[in-house]
């Protein structure tokens, strides 16, 4: 067994060599992937730990912990808010008015009342794709894909940046070299440069296949509280 990693400056030095070595392997740039530090349900007190480290890209999954963390750290300069959940339309206006960034736009719905409550910057979509597999609940088909690519581009207030994909929890990270392969298929088919894909389970080899924003909550936080 290895010893656990008992702070964060240290779990974050490993991710970064971890991230390091991926683009290496991969012939790619290290400042072409971005570390979105996943902080659902740890303190704000985690975060500016995370900031003060340097890090300043964080995902949260429910809108409403967003926004109210995103209120009380306000004051960090630079900080940007990273929606990564499934959203209804009725918390719409949370990550409309918080977030810089959302990862999980898979319906006409939610993109229509985004757009409508969105002030300011745009708000930087990636459009979540349901690859396919039995288990995946969320997420626009591939057969869906266009038409929704194309309604997100005619909206105000959205910039559509690229995709996402959440593929089954992998018993080992190989488990979804094919997933993230296909998603980076994709983005490239419709002009979508950036790719949202790979958590602690597997963000080197989503790296290897071209992700450009790893999802790096618990190799960064330790265990999620509660
Ligand atoms: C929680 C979550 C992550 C981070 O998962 P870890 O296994 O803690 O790295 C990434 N993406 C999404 C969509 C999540 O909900």
């Amino acid at each position: 067994m290895e010893r656990p990693l008992s702070t964060l400056a240290e779990r974050l030095a490993l991710v970064e060599s971890r991230v390091a070595a991926a683009c290496q392997r991969a012939g790619r740039p290290r400042e072409s992937v971005t570390v979105l530090a996943v902080s659902k349900r740890h303190p704000p007190e985690a975060i500016r730990e995370a900031y003060d480290l340097g890090l300043r890209h964080f995902g949260e999954n429910y809108a409403q912990e967003l926004r109210d963390k995103a209120a009380v750290l306000a004051p960090l300069h630079g900080i940007r808010w990273h929606a990564i959940g499934g959203l209804q339309t009725n918390k719409a206006k949370y990550v409309a008015s918080a977030a810089h960034f959302f990862h999980a736009l898979d319906r006409p719905e939610v993109a229509k009342e985004l757009s409508k409550r969105r002030t300011g910057a745009p708000l930087q979509c990636f459009l979540e794709v349901n690859l396919g597999e039995e288990s995946a609940k969320a997420g626009v088909s591939t057969e869906a894909l266009p038409g929704l690519i194309n309604e997100t581009q005619a909206l105000p207030g959205l910039q559509l940046v690229g995709l996402m994909a959440l593929p089954p929890l992998a018993n080992a990270p190989e488990d979804n070299r094919l997933h993230f392969r296909r998603l980076a298929a994709l983005g490239k088919q419709h002009g979508l440069p950036e790719l949202s894909m790979g958590t602690t389970a597997d963000f080197e080899v989503a790296i290897e296949e071209g992700a450009t924003w790893v999802r790096v909550g618990t190799a960064l936080f330790g265990e999620r509280p509660g």
